[in-house]
């Protein structure tokens, strides 16, 4: 351990009182926009009364069998490891017991990370969750194979398809939030700190073109093409944004205020999408206004026009070599995987396999929410259907 962490972890130990009767911090593993999250062992586990969470722990216990740990009498000495996420002081009280909340609420759903426990040391809050070993995405993303990719692709869209069912929009998909084993094969859904309960009935604000055309109804007058609202007298608009550059949906970008779930299947589009272009991140504007012009570049400016128009906004543009129709996704894939020279036999297209996994891409990054792969839907596609049970 470095020194640095090794400063870090004495100061997070001397600060949080009694934490080292029940802990040892053995590393630091993460350091987000919101909390530092530590590995360490549970001193006080039992591994007797902590049935639910054997799985976890057959791992913990490399070199014992699940038949030893079964005739082993008397408690198991090998070590049980947690993950303790230490949020940041300056997150609201609300926000971090939303967090907890969520969390609990989705304590039994598949491919979570559950939570076991929390504690509070004056403004200092620590959820504790079972330590998932996983492997960094950079080190494995270009070198999945298409079915490794589907296996992975099950895994989250099954983690997803649980938080959905019970309400909850995730609004953070991406890789260091999924956290995945390549050698088992799992993955977990971790962070939930930017997630919120799906509100249904949420108030769509209307736009000054709505709002024209029914002015021009009511008059009896001709309805007025949309264009761009020079005097807009309205306040800006808001909508929560949360989430992370380049992975967030379409909807997100044009400030929709009824966002569902469906953001988060864009999300694992654009996962999908960088496994099979190998590139990572494959988006990476400063800003949203950047992200709409780089999936414009993808999807050209007529779809992204009526995509825009779905949510009220009009799209104008004058930066250059925007087309109007966009190029497919084969053809990007090709450019990106650099096999957009034909040979001379003329072949050198996307292989059955990688077609199938585009198609499966299009149905979750569907520029219209409406018309997007459900997580659930998605499990019974083609490209995953195979891997159920
Ligand atoms: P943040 O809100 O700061 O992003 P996360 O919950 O995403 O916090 O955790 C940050 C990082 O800590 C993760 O990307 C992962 O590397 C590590 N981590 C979080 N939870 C676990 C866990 N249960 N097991 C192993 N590592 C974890
Ligand atoms: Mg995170």
């Amino acid at each position: 351990v470095e020194d640095a962490v090794a400063e870090d972890i004495a100061r997070f130990e001397a600060s949080f009182r009694n934490i080292t009767q029940r802990y040892r911090l053995i590393n630091r593993i993460g350091e987000g926009t919101f909390s530092t999250v530590y590995k360490a062992e549970d001193l006080l586990y039992d591994h007797y009364q902590n049935e639910w969470d054997l799985d976890a722990d057959k791992e913990n216990v490399d070199n014992i069998s699940s038949s030893t740990l079964k005739q082993t009498s008397g408690r198991i000495q090998k070590p049980r490891y947690v993950a303790i996420k230490k949020i940041y002081v300056t997150s609201s009280p609300l926000r971090i017991l939303n967090e907890l909340e969520l969390l609990h609420d989705l304590r039994n759903s598949l491919n979570v990370c559950p939570l076991i426990t929390a504690f509070r040391h004056h403004d200092q809050v620590i959820a504790v969750l079972p330590y998932f070993q996983h492997q960094d995405f950079r080190e494995y993303y270009r070198d999945f194979t298409v079915d490794e990719t589907r296996v992975y692709m099950h895994s989250l869209f099954t983690a997803l398809s649980s938080v959905h069912e019970a309400g909850i929009i995730h609004r953070d998909i991406k890789p260091t939030n999924f956290l995945y084993s390549p050698s088992k094969q799992r993955g977990v859904l971790v962070d939930f700190g930017l997630a919120e309960r799906e509100d249904r009935q949420r108030k769509i604000q209307t736009s000054v073109y709505a709002t024209t055309v029914n002015a021009a109804i009511q008059a009896g007058q001709p309805v007025p093409k949309p264009s761009y609202p020079n005097n807009d007298q309205r306040s800006s608009r808001r909508a929560n944004r949360a989430g992370t550059r380049g992975f967030r949906a379409p909807e997100v970008l044009l400030k929709c205020t009824a966002q569902n779930s469906l953001i988060d299947v864009w999300s694992c589009g654009i996962i999908l999408l960088t496994f099979i272009s190998k590139r990572f991140p494959f988006f990476h504007s400063a800003d949203d206004i950047d992200a709409f012009i780089e999936l414009c570049c993808i999807f050209g400016k007529k779809r992204m026009r009526d995509t825009a128009s779905l949510h009220g906004q009009v799209l104008q543009t004058n930066v250059p070599n925007l087309t109007e129709n966009g190029y497919s996704w084969e053809k990007i894939l090709l450019w990106c995987t650099g096999r957009n020279k034909k040979g001379a036999d003329g072949q050198g297209g996307l292989t059955e396999e990688e077609q199938e996994a585009v198609a499966f891409m299009s149905c979750c990054l569907e520029l219209d929410p409406a018309r997007r792969v459900t997580a659930d839907e998605a499990l019974d596609l083609p490209f995953l259907a195979g891997l159920g049970g």
